[in-house]
């Protein structure tokens, strides 16, 4: 296993990191396997947030018992004002059983009013320096999709670490936020290695082997998963030149407009679980594989021909999907 800095936090951390969202589609014991198999296998980086519904919950079960610093631990919160800051942290360090947090990231900070929220006195960052200097947390991280406004944050000098969807499919951050978190020291995480499940993961993976960040965090959900993901980064090597050529092709096929698997879009008021009905219609169109597809649908408990079209979930994806279109037609295909 390769390892790396991160940034001014000085940490040091393991290349391949765990991403915490997928445990929540899994039972606690099935978790608890997974975390400490990750350990075993050397990834020491785990990322987890307070958003993920019981995922640092289970994440404190597996770690329980084990030394504080065998492994690095981040998390994350959509709170913004000073009181949600700082009763969100006390919640993270009871639910992940520890006494500080590595990495306490503000959350995929997105409009103009998170940034007044936090910024204001009295506000999230203060509280985040109060954490810090109480020795419940080590650092301030920010997370978000929007690059242009991570660039303007990470230039107030107030986070030490980003973390940013990049992946072969988008590279926007190469122009100016990798290169500005270069200048300045800051530790690099990357989400959406994967494109969610879009990009094949052996592909996805080695395209960052020569890449200028510290740590990946594909979401992992069983042992398979990240012995999979290891043999790539440790076996796999350098892209080559045909590789680059079949990347340069999925580019092209699949364009901009598909679903990573946030999950930002939820809650749906009609229950439709949407990045999986996005997941099986990408099976069904791009890789060929249409029973599967078919049948991965048709075991939802809710199918997307429930859609009311309320436009709910349209405003809170980041991607801008035109989601009860999308899924619209992925019934039409599946149902
Ligand atoms: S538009 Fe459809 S998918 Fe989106 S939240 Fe409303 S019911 Fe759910
Ligand atoms: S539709 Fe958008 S918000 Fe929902 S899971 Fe997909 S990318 Fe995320």
């Amino acid at each position: 296993m390769k390892y790396t800095t991160l940034g001014k936090t000085g940490l040091n951390v393991s290349f391949l990191g765990f991403g915490g969202i997928p445990i929540q589609r899994v039972s606690r014991q099935e978790a608890a396997v997974t975390v400490r198999h990750c350990l075993d296998q050397g990834i020491c980086f785990i990322d987890t947030a307070r958003a993920y519904t019981d995922s640092e919950e289970k994440i404190g079960e597996a770690l329980k018992g084990l030394p504080r610093d065998g492994y690095v631990l981040a998390t994350k919160t959509m709170a913004r004002s000073g009181g949600d800051m700082a009763r969100d942290i006390d919640i993270s360090l009871k639910s992940l059983g520890v006494d500080h947090i590595d990495l306490y990231q503000c959350h995929n900070v997105r409009y103009d009013t998170d940034e007044a929220a936090l910024f204001a006195p009295g506000g999230g960052l203060d509280a985040l320096l109060d954490a810090q200097k109480a020795g419940k947390i080590g650092h301030i991280g920010l997370t978000g999709h929007q690059v242009d406004r991570l660039i303007r944050l990470m230039k107030t000098g107030k986070f030490a670490t980003i973390q940013v969807p990049y992946n072969f499919n988008e590279l926007k951050p190469e122009e100016e936020l990798l290169p500005l978190a270069l200048k300045e020291n800051m530790g690099v995480i990357i989400m959406k290695p994967l494109g969610g499940g879009a990009l094949p993961q052996d592909l996805a993976l080695r395209f960052f082997l020569d890449k200028p960040v510290s740590v990946v965090i594909p979401g992992i959900e069983e042992p398979a998963m990240a012995d999979q993901n290891l043999r790539s980064l440790m076996e796999g090597g350098p892209l080559s030149k045909a590789e680059e050529e079949e990347i340069g092709r999925i580019r092209q096929q699949l364009g901009q407009s598909y679903c990573r698997r946030c999950d930002y879009c939820q809650p749906c008021p009609q229950n439709i679980d949407i990045s999986t009905v996005f997941l099986a219609h990408a099976y069904y169109n791009r890789y060929g594989m249409k029973d599967w597809a078919r049948q991965r649908y048709g075991s939802l408990k809710v199918k997307g021909d429930a859609c009311i079209e309320c436009g709910q979930c349209t405003g809170r994806c980041p991607y801008g999907l035109p989601i009860p279109e999308m899924i619209k037609a992925a019934a039409a295909d599946m149902g």
